[in-house]
């Protein structure tokens, strides 16, 4: 046993978007509760939330009923009021989600419907309207998403980091989470030097997350917990064109397809891919240029190869196997596994950046009742 054992009432695991949102939100309904915030490094926001493409997506591609769907629309609606009110930099540039080829029509079409049901904002484009929104692209049909937008992922997660320290939760750096031990009605957390005693667990660890819940005697197969870890490169556009929208493909089986993505610095981007690794690793190179560079002249025709170079890599905590069924978030409170108080945030892929501002809310309102 070590040194020290503090009391408190909220610890938050993990310091990306996700935990910080949680954070705040915690603080916000819950003003007399102590609220600790912990991170293995030594800043916030340094592992997947700062690898994304940034976009605040609007919720098209999710079955209806989902979370993700869910969240991905309420999210949007947060993240934009947020944005607005703290001056965080954004912009709602719309995006294009198109069909190459008269075969994929159909795709597109179930797409539209999906998004309908989904109850989000699109328009359905032929050929000619998408000429008219974007020269550069060749597209036999589109959809567009009015409601996408870009945002300054880093301004943000300081604005929820700097309002989470406003609002009294004490943020924890190099804090290595260890073990967990799990006593009646609280927990014990277990750090290199320190044990701190809470009676809420909030498990944000992103791609730590299944190994986080396994110490707390989680069985992560047995509970569907097991992450995979997806890698997504991205290649920056040389050359700049003139672009208005975001420009996707149709989905894939494990993402979104290799898309256009600006950035609010005027940069252009492609990316990302999907290829389950074992590792995290996010070292990059030319190896799958060829790759990007096909997939994109379908909608790009103008691209050269020469337009592209590497830029950074991601990687995605996945909970749907390789070319697996679509699984949603867990966010799950697991008195069911006889771990009252100790909440899962389990799989929080894309839409999670979009989405976190909800996710918070939703994840703030199951532990209320312990506190009021
Ligand atoms: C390639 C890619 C593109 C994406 N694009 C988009 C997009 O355009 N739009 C969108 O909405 N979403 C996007 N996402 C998803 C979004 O980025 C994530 O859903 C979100 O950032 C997840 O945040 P998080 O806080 O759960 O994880 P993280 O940011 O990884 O935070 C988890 C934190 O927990 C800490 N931690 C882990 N274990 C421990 C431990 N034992 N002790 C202490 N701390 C620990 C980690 O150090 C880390 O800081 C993308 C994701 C990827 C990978």
């Amino acid at each position: 046993m070590s040194k020290y054992e503090t009391e408190v009432d909220i610890v938050v695991v993990g310091a990306g978007v996700i935990g910080l949102a949680a954070a705040v939100e915690l603080a916000h309904r819950n003003p007399a509760a102590q609220i600790l915030l912990i991170e293995k490094n030594r800043g916030y926001g340094q592992e997947v939330s700062s690898r994304s493409s940034e976009v605040i997506h609007a919720g098209l591609y999710y079955p209806p009923g989902s979370l993700k769907a869910r969240f991905c629309a309420e999210g949007n609606r947060l993240l934009y009021e947020f944005c607005t009110q703290y001056r965080i930099p954004h912009r709602c540039t719309g995006k294009l989600v198109t069909a190459t080829v008269a075969e994929e029509a159909v795709d597109l079409q179930k797409l539209y419907q999906k998004a309908i049901s989904n109850g989000v904002e699109v328009d359905y484009l032929e050929a000619g309207q998408v000429k008219i929104m974007e020269p550069h692209v060749q597209a036999v049909a589109a959809l567009f998403s009015p409601t996408t937008g870009i945002i300054d992922s880093h301004r943000f997660m300081y604005a929820l980091f700097y309002k989470a320290r406003q609002n009294g939760v004490t943020v924890l750096f190099n804090s290595p989470l260890h073990n967990i031990e799990v006593l009646a009605n609280s927990y014990i957390l277990v750090f290199a030097r320190e044990r701190i005693k809470s009676r809420v667990v909030i498990n944000c660890a992103g791609l730590h997350s299944d190994v986080v819940a396994a110490m707390a005697g989680l069985d992560i197969d047995e509970t569907g917990y097991r992450l995979h870890y997806c890698r997504g490169e991205y290649y920056r556009l040389r050359r700049r064109y003139e672009f208005a929208h975001l420009v996707y493909p149709l989905p894939e089986k494990n993402g979104l397809g290799i898309h256009l993505t600006l950035d609010l610095q005027g940069g252009q981007r492609l990316g990302p891919d999907t290829r389950y690794v074992d590792t995290i690793d996010y070292s990059i190179d030319d190896s799958y240029k060829e790759k990007f560079y096909f997939a994109a002249r379908r909608y790009l025709p103008w691209l050269e190869m020469e337009d592209l170079q590497p830029d950074y890599a991601g990687i995605r905590p996945k909970l749907q196997t390789e070319g697996g069924e679509f699984r949603d978030f867990v966010i799950n409170e697991e008195s069911c596994h006889g771990l009252p108080g100790f909440i899962n945030l389990i799989g929080i892929e894309s839409p999670g950046l979009t989405a976190a501002l909800a996710i918070a809310r939703y994840a703030a309102k199951l532990v209320e009742n312990m506190f009021n």
